[in-house]
C-alpha cells in the first residue's frame, strides 16, 4: 500500500484510509445512519453505509439483501457469494467479508460489540481492473467509532479533530470551499478550507480577503477587527466581530475567527466561532486542523 497516495475519510466517528482520488460523490447522513458513495472521478469505487442498532444485527441477512441488490444492478444471476470472517487488530465484534466471482466486488459487513453500530463497506474494481487486496487494505484501516476524546473528520484531503461533544449541524463539500459547522454548548464552530489560495488571493492580502469572505457567509453586524498574527504560516489573521443574537436587532453574539494560508497545500484554512464559550475559541480549535 502506497501511503503517499492514500488519505483518510472520517465522518461521524467512522474513519478509514482510501486512495486519495476516491472522494464522496453522494453523502447522506445524520446522527444515526449514513450512506456515502465514493467515485474515482469516473466510476463508483466505494460504498459506505452505517446504522445504529440496539440489539444484535443479522449480518447474514444483510449479505442476502446486498447480493439481491447486486443481482438487480447486474441484471443477471450471480455466482454464490464466498463469505468469510475477516480479522482486524482494531475492531471488536462480528465481521463478515464476501466477494462474488465474476464481478470485482468485495463487501465488509460488521457490527461493533462496543457501540453496536452496523457498518457495510463495499469496494469495487474499475473496469478491467483486478481488485486485489485494495478492499482488504481499506477494511483493515476501518474504525467504526472514535477512539479517545476526539472525533476525526476528513474529506477531500481536509482533516481535523473535534471534541466528542461537538455535533455536526451543516456541511458544504463543494470542492474549493469546504465547510463543517458544529454545535457545541452555546457555540457554533465552523472549520473552513478553501483550495487554490494563490488564485483566490492573487495579489490581495489575506486580511482583506478574509474580511470579504467572512462578511459574505456570516451575518456580521458592525465592524470586523482583522489583525495579522505571526505564526508557523507566512500569513495568518485573527478576526473579531459580532453577529445577531437570539433577538435580532437587539442582542448580539461575539464572532471570532482565525484564518491562515498554507503555502504547501496552497489552501486557505480557518476556524470560526459564534458564541461565548471560551474553550471553543478558534485559537484553540485551529490546533486540531492538519494542514502540513
Ligand atoms: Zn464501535
Ligand atoms: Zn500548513
Amino acid at each position: 500500500m502506497d501511503q503517499e497516495n492514500w488519505n483518510y475519510f472520517g465522518w461521524e466517528g467512522i474513519s478509514f484510509l482510501k486512495p486519495k482520488e476516491w472522494e464522496p460523490s453522494q453523502l447522506e447522513s445524520d446522527k444515526k445512519k449514513g450512506y456515502v458513495v465514493f467515485d474515482d472521478g469516473v466510476v463508483c469505487r466505494l460504498q459506505l453505509r452505517w446504522q445504529e442498532a440496539k440489539g444484535e444485527a443479522d449480518l447474514d441477512r444483510i449479505v442476502d439483501r446486498q447480493v439481491k441488490k447486486l443481482e438487480k444492478a447486474n441484471e443477471d444471476s450471480l455466482q454464490k457469494p464466498k463469505i468469510k470472517d475477516y480479522k482486524t487488530k482494531t475492531l471488536q465484534g462480528k465481521r463478515l467479508r464476501f466477494e462474488i466471482e465474476g464481478i470485482e466486488t468485495c463487501y465488509y459487513i460488521l457490527q461493533c460489540s462496543q457501540c453496536k453500530r452496523v457498518v457495510l463497506l463495499g469496494v469495487f474494481g474499475a473496469e478491467g481492473e483486478k481488485l486485489g487486496d485494495l478492499g482488504g487494505n481499506i477494511a483493515r484501516s476501518l474504525m467504526d467509532h472514535p477512539e479517545g476524546e476526539k472525533v476525526m473528520w476528513a474529506a477531500f484531503g481536509f482533516r481535523f479533530s473535534v471534541p466528542l461533544e461537538f455535533s455536526l449541524e451543516n456541511h458544504n463539500l463543494r470542492s474549493g470551499d469546504l465547510r463543517f459547522e458544529f454545535s457545541a454548548d452555546k457555540s457554533r464552530v465552523v472549520f473552513h478550507r478553501l483550495s487554490v489560495a494563490n488564485v483566490l488571493l492573487k495579489n490581495e492580502k489575506l486580511g482583506n480577503w478574509v474580511e470579504t469572505y467572512v462578511t459574505d457567509i456570516y451575518d456580521i453586524v458592525g465592524k470586523l477587527e482583522v489583525a495579522a498574527f505571526e505564526g508557523k504560516h507566512s500569513e495568518s489573521v485573527g478576526v473579531e466581530g459580532q453577529v445577531p443574537g437570539r433577538v435580532k436587532f437587539i442582542t448580539k453574539k461575539p464572532f471570532y475567527a482565525f484564518f491562515w494560508v498554507c503555502e504547501k497545500e496552497n489552501g486557505i484554512y480557518g476556524v470560526s466561532q459564534t458564541g461565548n464559550d471560551e474553550k471553543w475559541r478558534p485559537e484553540n480549535m485551529m490546533k486540531e486542523v492538519e494542514c502540513h
